[in-house]
């Protein structure tokens, strides 16, 4: 079967589906992935064809932009809406010629439910964040201020959803098209264990698990307790690595640092402490006893999967949902402060009392008892053959 897949060019949107990817290329399907250069190398190398989508403004060219998004509901909502509308030429001739069975999109790539629609395509939506509805929306806490935010900018959406449907997209309002609903055809990237009200979704959400790349860059351990530090690949924030950095001076942990975005000084580090720009996030957590995060959903699952304890500095309320359901599962601890002090005792804690690392390791478990992506591919099969 022909799929059209869609994401927006993020790495932690783009690497859970990557094994799928795989899986159903190996079985003879054919993938078109629309995504952007900086992503091109792994796509291909999942056997699927990418389809450049760079040189249309999305907006998300600014540094800053990445983190933005995670940040305030109506600038990515506005610049989604921006980017389907600046895409449909590109999209819909593609899509003419190739014909799909099925689209498969990222639950916030918006461009790719609005072809579905618009060229009447089964479409499964990708969601590697939790599942939102209204039950489990409120592990986002929300402000007030933002939501409010969200209303003043609405005249501007509405213009751009009447634009839409100029384009043909059957679209009624804003709520079509952030919103998934019990009808959607979904694939969640975490066990039911793990999303908050699982019970709350439909049987067309499946819940296949976390996808775990293989170990590449195997690491040693040189401790008895290895800390790993990482606030992800989008999120810049050199003051709370320097304070993780002092909250582990003197410690006698092995502490390894991957410092993404963030520009980190080599020089005045204790002796324990390892920064760099990358790591096998894989390679580490397979030997790490506790992880300093910012809560994306993939680290957080990541670490769950080899059951490590986390201490949760989430930033975004995204990573927030995922810091509050971590926390009330036991597996991890929010300080209250960003202090060295406050660290190192969280650090301490999820080291020393063994609660933290068997609530770890029962979420692991929920991971490894999930379908899986055979479960996925015989889902988006299906999916393909009910048209
Ligand atoms: N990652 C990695 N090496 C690093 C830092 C991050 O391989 O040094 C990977 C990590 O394993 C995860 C992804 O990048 O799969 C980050 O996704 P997440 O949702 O945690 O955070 P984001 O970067 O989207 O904020």
């Amino acid at each position: 079967m022909k799929i059209a897949w869609f994401c927006i060019p993020a790495h932690g949107h783009t690497n859970p589906t990557l094994g799928l990817v795989r899986e159903m290329t190996a079985a003879g399907h054919e993938i078109r992935y629309f995504s952007f250069a900086d992503f091109r190398e792994k796509i291909e190398a999942a056997g699927a064809k990418f389809i450049p989508c760079d040189g249309v403004d999305i907006g998300m060219d600014d540094p800053d932009s990445g983190e933005k998004v995670g940040k305030d509901v109506s600038f990515a909502t506005t610049l989604m809406v921006r980017a389907t509308l600046a895409l449909d030429g590109l999209i819909s001739e593609e899509i003419q010629r190739f014909q799909p069975d099925l689209i498969v999109s990222d639950s916030v790539a918006f461009w790719g439910k609005l072809t579905a629609w618009k060229f009447g395509i089964p479409y499964v939506c990708s969601t590697t964040t939790f599942a939102f509805n209204r039950d489990s929306a409120r592990y986002m806490k929300r402000g007030a201020g933002e939501t409010l935010r969200m209303l003043f900018s609405m005249p501007k959406i509405n213009r751009q959803i009447r634009l839409l449907r100029e384009k043909g997209y059957p679209v009624k309002g804003l709520l079509d098209i952030v919103q998934n609903d019990n009808s959607t055809n979904t694939i969640v990237y975490t066990s039911p264990l793990f999303q908050p009200c699982a019970e709350t979704f439909s049987d067309r959400y499946h819940f296949i698990g976390p996808s775990i790349r293989p170990v590449t860059q195997p690491m040693q351990k040189t401790a008895g307790q290895t800390v790993f530090i990482s606030m992800g690949t989008v999120l810049k924030n050199a003051e709370l690595f320097r304070n993780c950095i002092e909250a582990v001076r003197g410690t006698g942990w092995q502490v390894i640092v991957s410092a993404g975005c963030s520009e980190l000084p080599q020089d005045g580090l204790p002796d324990n402490v390892q920064v760099y720009e990358s790591v096998d996030q894989m390679a580490v957590l397979s030997i790490a006893d506790a992880f300093i995060s910012h809560c994306g959903m993939n680290s957080v699952s990541e670490s769950l999967w080899f059951g490590v304890p986390l201490v949760l500095f989430p930033q975004t309320p995204e990573q927030g949902a995922v810091a509050m359901r971590t926390a009330e599962l036991g597996a991890g601890i929010r300080p209250a402060s960003q202090s060295p002090d406050e660290i190192r005792q969280a650090v301490q804690n999820v080291l020393m009392q063994p609660a933290y690392q068997q609530a770890a390791q029962r979420i692991s478990e929920s991971f490894r008892n999930c379908g899986g992506i055979a479960e996925a591919k015989a889902f988006l099969e299906a999916c393909a053959e009910k048209r």
